[in-house]
């Protein structure tokens, strides 16, 4: 199999046609992003190192057309995607189909979507607002480390917490709250 870094170098022109920033990488599908964790810094990097840098990216090579219909190891049939795009994609054997469902994927509109499906199960429709505001309070993320019991590491991403942790623990504490009034 290529490295991420050859597959890179043969879709280089493509990514720059669909908006991809070279330095900036993100899955090739939903666009999810790391922040500057694997960014070029250096704004005269070459066009090797910028090509070298894909390897370290936590993406997973994808076939566009799967083994099982034939498909090949060949550059052409590889695409770079996050671990939850690789999971959901398509066992097509258009490439047509496969590329018209990668660029159908969003990062942030999955999450939201999430966000509020966990939201409906804990039944909190009505306080989207109140959920914004403890969002953004160190309180809310003090109950999530106390309830698990790890450092959680906001900035860098060192754990990942689910949705489903977050919003339980906003139940929680709205619970707690309307308790105490
Ligand atoms: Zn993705």
């Amino acid at each position: 199999m290529p490295s991420k870094a050859k597959i890179f170098e043969h879709w280089m022109n493509w990514l720059h046609k669909n908006c991809f920033d070279w330095a900036e990488p993100s899955c090739w599908s939903c666009r999810k992003y790391w922040g500057d964790k694997y960014d070029i810094k250096n704004p005269r990097a070459s066009r090797k190192e910028i090509i070298r840098n894909w390897n370290r990216v936590p993406l997973q090579r994808c076939h566009i057309i799967p083994r099982q219909f034939g498909g090949s190891d060949e550059v052409e049939n590889l695409f770079l995607m996050c671990a939850e795009c690789h999971d959901k994609a398509p066992n097509t054997k258009s490439r047509e189909a496969f590329l018209q469902w990668t660029s159908k994927q969003n990062h942030s509109k999955n999450f939201y979507e999430l966000v509020m499906k966990e939201i409906r199960n804990y039944e909190l429709q009505d306080k989207i607002k109140l959920i914004n505001d403890l969002i953004k309070t160190k309180k809310l993320w003090n109950l999530i480390e106390d309830d698990l019991g790890i450092h959680v590491n906001q900035s860098r991403g060192g754990i990942e917490i689910t949705v489903s942790t977050v919003i339980a623990a906003i139940a929680e504490y709205i619970r707690n709250e309307e308790e105490n009034l």
